[in-house]
């Protein structure tokens, strides 16, 4: 007898309907699950991020012990080498140091004192102190259009600073014309670039032009395991950061961690994003960054108006990860139209065409598809 015959149409009929319920019933249960799964899962990643965000920053770098001389002490063997023999290392950390104090700038500010100011320095700003070997050679490197004023107070503000801090740096204002508007990451691209032309630096430090130290005791230094922010909190905003992971106003890469990042993009003119956009390529990196802890790492902000912001910030964050590659330091479209080496730093005069850095950008996009 076959299953067929012992079962009436009802009876298959009322079969039928109870696996469609039973399935109805399966189909919620799944996509309830399905949904509360995701919900959770998008909670966890949101908080991984955030995690992962927080792991790459330590702060509380640099309690003077932490950078040793063995770290330094192999960059500049060749120096040592040079008939330099007579002289010691300088004292690390040095002596008769400052501390914070808080910087008053005045926006009328006098010619540069340079009988007060260039004591020390050699031609085209390159500073050496006479009485010991400097642990590391560091390039500043500050962008720069049309602020004067900023430029003497900030020069006012740091070379003192960085003159009892005992280091051989070189001051790098790296200058665009008016051409085109302002390209914040490629004019810090192009002064690693051409500070990298006249010498080997130790230690590539950015530092805007309104951006001044109050703490003598941040160490204009690198470190090699991390990418130093050395700016803790900014005097307009209650001595805090905006968030986290800013990177902007003073930041201090190593020649290897710059490379590795292929640096700051080049598309982004305008105002915005250029922090935030090599932030990403650290974390992409899986570069650290370290910071200074709070009470060293202040900055006065000489006030200022701003420009348009950029349209294509949030864009370039959001689709340019693969494309680091192809944009960055090492792919430069700049003219360089003079090299002045001043009593108190090297300017250096670029001219940047925005339409041809546009295109070259999509010409290598599209190559790098093919
Ligand atoms: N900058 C400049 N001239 C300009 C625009 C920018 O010299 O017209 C340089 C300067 O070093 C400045 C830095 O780029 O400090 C960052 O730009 P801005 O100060 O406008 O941005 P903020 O950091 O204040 O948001
Ligand atoms: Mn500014």
């Amino acid at each position: 007898m076959s299953w067929r015959n012992s079962l009436g149409n009802e009876d298959i009929r009322r079969f039928l309907t109870n696996i469609a319920n039973a399935l109805g019933v399966y189909v919620l249960v799944v996509s309830c699950m399905v949904m509360f799964a995701s919900f959770i899962l998008q909670m966890d990643l949101s908080e991984a991020k955030y995690f992962e965000y927080q792991s790459i920053i330590e702060i509380g770098d640099f309690k003077f012990h932490e950078l040793t001389h063995e770290d330094v002490k192999n960059m500049l063997e060749e120096e040592r080498n040079n008939g330099t023999k007579e002289r010691t290392w300088c004292q690390f950390p040095p002596k008769n140091m400052h501390g914070r104090q808080i910087y008053k700038y005045n926006l009328n500010v006098p010619d540069l004192d340079l009988k007060k100011l260039n004591s020390g320095f050699q031609h085209g700003g390159r500073y050496v102190p006479e009485d010991c070997l400097p642990i590391a050679r560091i390039a500043i490197i500050i962008p720069y259009r049309d602020r004067e004023k900023h430029l003497k107070i900030l020069l006012h503000n740091i070379i003192p600073k960085l003159k009892r801090q005992k280091l051989d740096f070189t001051i790098y204002v790296i200058e665009q014309t008016h051409s085109s508007p302002f390209n914040r990451g490629m004019v810090r691209n192009i002064g690693f670039s051409e500070a990298s032309k006249i010498a080997d630096y130790d230690c590539y430090i950015f530092n805007d032009v309104d951006t001044l130290m109050e703490d003598d005791r941040n160490m204009y230094l690198c470190n090699k395991r991390a990418v130093r922010h050395l700016l803790t909190g900014y005097d307009t905003h209650g001595y805090q950061l905006d968030y986290l992971f800013l990177v902007g106003g003073v930041i201090a890469f190593t020649k290897e961690q710059f490379l590795k990042i292929n640096g700051y993009t080049n598309q982004l003119f305008f105002w915005g994003g250029e922090d935030d956009e090599l932030y990403k390529r650290m974390r992409c990196s899986g570069i650290k960054l370290y910071r200074p802890v709070d009470e060293i790492g202040k900055y006065t902000i000489i006030s200022h108006h701003h420009d348009a912001k950029e349209p294509d910030r949030h864009k370039v964050l959001r689709e340019n990860t693969d494309n680091d590659v192809i944009d960055g330091v090492k792919n430069l479209v700049y003219k360089r139209l003079e090299i002045e080496y001043k009593e108190l730093y090297t300017r250096i005069l670029v001219d940047i065409d925005e339409k041809l850095v546009r295109q070259s950008f999509l010409d290598a996009l599209e190559k790098n598809n093919r």
